[in-house]
């Protein structure tokens, strides 16, 4: 993405500026790639011809699927102790295990809950 045409495999000129951006696409269940694609292209497509920003689509840098994403249980599977279950895993055959399953998506408390972790087994 960027406000001029960029040369492919060419360099930029003095004064050339490519302009990069994050998209990011979300849905109840996983989508097709060529699909997200093909919207990220629309929307950026659609904010040029609205004239809300100048901004030329040349080509997607980097695509990355992180589906599945925000794997879950039920209620049911929680309220009958799946989380005390899981948490019993902790140290069993001199594994420790980390990360959103354990917690929430959320690095601050993945990080934090780390910390714990790595107390208590040093403790
Ligand atoms: C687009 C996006 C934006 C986000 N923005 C934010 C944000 O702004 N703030 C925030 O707090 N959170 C954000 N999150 C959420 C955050 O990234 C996750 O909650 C966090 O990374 C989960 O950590 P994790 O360790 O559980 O999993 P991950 O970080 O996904 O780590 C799992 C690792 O295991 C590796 N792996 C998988 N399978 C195997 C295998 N079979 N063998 C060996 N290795 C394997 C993977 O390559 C990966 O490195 C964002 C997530 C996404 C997708």
């Amino acid at each position: 993405m960027g406000r001029r045409k960029r040369r492919k495999g060419g360099t930029l000129k003095d004064g050339e500026r490519r302009q990069l951006a994050r998209a990011s696409r979300h849905g109840p269940a996983p989508l097709p790639e060529a699909l997200v694609r093909r919207n990220i292209r629309a929307d950026i497509e659609r904010v040029a011809k609205a004239g809300t920003y100048p901004v030329v689509f040349e080509d997607l840098e980097v695509f990355a699927s992180h589906a599945p994403f925000e794997l879950h249980v039920t209620p049911q599977a929680i309220a009958g102790g799946f989380y005390r279950r899981l948490n019993g895993l902790q140290g069993h055959n001199h594994t420790y295990y980390s990360g959103a399953a354990f917690h929430s998506h959320n690095s601050t408390r993945i990080w934090n809950a780390a910390e714990v972790l790595l107390k208590s087994i040093a403790a």
